[in-house]
């Protein structure tokens, strides 16, 4: 059983790399695609995601750039649901909605097609990883702006001492693998 502090999936934690200084000085980088070539680790990695959703009719999986783009399409197929992406600035070819978020220093934009969610439709947002959850909170609003329901955030690592499960305060936020400093 997972504890308050514990993630649900521990013994993965073996397979990520932490990468220390990249991509700058101080950044301890979780790098997941040490995870992703182990075929058995990915599968229980994708099923538990799944299986916290399976429920919940997710009628879409919204996967943050860039590597949300890994995790929500083999979670859409498991959930039989269609993928979405959020992108960067300028990417997404037709007309698009967009949220503007701080950084430690300037702003970022996420960005989604307008005709990617249909009011009502409920939507699941995924990515690698939460941080501070700036990116997090941005991809729900873009989401709302469209009329959709966020059914939840999953995220496959989650770095607790950056606090941003309670900047998602009222979403359901679920991750696998918890580290606390
Ligand atoms: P945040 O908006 O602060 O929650 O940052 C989350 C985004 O930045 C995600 O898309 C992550 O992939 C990426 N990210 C932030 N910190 C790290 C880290 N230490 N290791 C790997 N990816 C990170």
């Amino acid at each position: 059983m997972a504890t308050s502090s514990a993630g649900l999936c521990d013994g993965l934690k073996q397979y990520i790399r932490e990468v220390p200084d990249f991509p700058k000085q101080g950044i301890l980088f979780y790098d997941i695609t040490t995870l992703l070539k182990q075929p058995q680790p990915f599968a229980q990695l994708v099923d538990s995601l799944a299986g916290h959703y399976a429920a919940q009719n997710i009628a879409l999986v919204a996967g943050i750039e860039a590597r949300g783009f890994i995790f929500g399409p083999a979670l859409a197929y498991k959930l039989g649901a269609g993928f979405v992406p959020i992108r960067k600035p300028r990417k997404l070819p037709a007309a698009t909605a967009a949220v503007e978020y701080s950084l430690e220093y300037g702003t970022d934009r996420v960005e989604i097609h307008r005709d990617a969610v249909q009011p009502g439709q409920r939507v699941l947002i995924v990515d690698d990883l939460i941080a501070t959850g700036g990116t997090a909170v941005a991809s729900a609003q873009l989401v709302e702006q469209l009329g959709g329901v966020v059914a939840g955030l999953a995220f496959v690592v989650e770095l607790t001492f950056l606090h941003g499960r309670e900047r998602l305060a009222g979403y359901d936020v679920m991750s696998l693998l918890r580290y606390d400093q």
